[in-house]
């Protein structure tokens, strides 16, 4: 494996995983400026995908019930409650759209207040260390560029869990085997859009051509700005960044930490070409000083003798 295929820019992740003729790279654009928070998208996903219930109770900290990403939790709605700058309170609908309030009203006591609510998933990297490490080939990348995980093929050796820069990742207590979004793959297959993009009620989660998603995702940010929304950013667009860039990208209203996201993650994977070349020559150096230790004194005492 050269190092181009562990980082960098990945045009045609589909292409380099040996997919001949594959169709162009799909994936989802995450909007948060317009998640109402209705979980639908977790509903969707558990129910296509006979995913077992994992807890209804809340956390104590919001009104979250399922606290993190998880074997049974594909997609995570996060409720983050926040003191916002009365710019940031309220987003405008994109185009065409009802205009939803960020704001609770009336604003809590003491100053703005704002719910921050954000729908997170498997971002199917362009480079995936959970698939790089996965010894099994349960771990593959689609031929829509997708990264899926078979749980038939999972030995429950768990080397992914510690190799995803995002935490998604995750083994099932009950047998070890590994599960994450697979992007509803059967679905992709019969022509259909993925479970929770097809539920959800605002169009915070789209799902289509990874390009035109970048290029809707753009626009949507200018036009946050140019309405009075700064932090409005994107994360996980950019294929230069630490994974080349995500199959599953978002629209955030503030820093990525606050939605629970690492701020520069890189595919952990990346410097293993480096780190294998240093260690071989260790190893080439230790035989080296291993065999030079046997020979010299065994040339020192011939040359003795003469
Ligand atoms: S986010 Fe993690 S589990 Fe998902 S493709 Fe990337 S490395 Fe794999
Ligand atoms: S794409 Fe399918 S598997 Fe992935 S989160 Fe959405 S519904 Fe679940
Ligand atoms: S992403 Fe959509 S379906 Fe999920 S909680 Fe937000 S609005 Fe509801």
């Amino acid at each position: 494996m050269t190092d181009s295929l562990l980082s960098g820019p990945g045009p045609d992740p589909a292409g380099d995983a040996g997919h001949t003729d594959a169709p162009p790279r799909v994936g989802f654009f995450t909007d948060t400026s317009v998640c109402i928070g209705c979980k639908a998208c977790e509903v969707a996903c558990k129910e296509w995908n006979a995913i077992p219930e994992d807890g209804l109770s809340l956390t104590g900290m919001s009104y979250d019930n399922t606290g993190s990403l998880g074997a049974s939790t594909w997609r995570h709605v996060a409720f983050i409650e926040q003191s916002a700058p009365p710019a940031a309170a309220q987003a405008p609908a994109p185009e065409g759209r009802t205009e939803l309030p960020l704001a609770a009203d009336p604003p809590a006591a003491g100053g703005e207040f704002r719910w921050l609510m954000s729908s997170d998933v498997c971002k199917h990297c362009t480079h995936a260390a959970c698939l790089d490490v996965c010894p099994t080939g349960s771990l593959f990348r689609t031929e829509f560029g997708t990264v899926v995980v078979q749980e038939d093929i999972c030995n429950g050796c768990g080397y992914c869990v510690p190799a995803c820069p995002y935490g998604v990742i995750d083994q099932r207590p009950s047998d070890g085997r590994a599960f994450k979004c697979t992007l509803c793959y059967d679905r992709l297959g019969a022509g259909l859009e993925p479970a929770c993009a097809k539920a959800c009620p605002t169009e915070s989660i789209q799902f289509g051509p990874l390009d035109e998603l970048r290029a809707r995702a753009a626009l949507r940010v200018e036009q946050l700005h140019a309405a009075g929304v700064p932090d409005a950013r994107l994360y996980g667009h950019d294929p230069e960044d630490g994974v080349g860039g995500d199959g599953a990208f978002f629209l955030l209203l503030d820093e990525p930490e606050v939605y629970g996201l690492p701020p520069d993650p890189v595919v952990t994977t990346r410097d293993l070409p480096a780190m294998w070349k240093h260690a071989g020559a260790a190893a080439l150096s230790l035989a080296g000083g291993f065999a030079l230790s046997f020979a010299l004194p065994a040339l020192l005492r011939r040359k003795g003798r003469r």
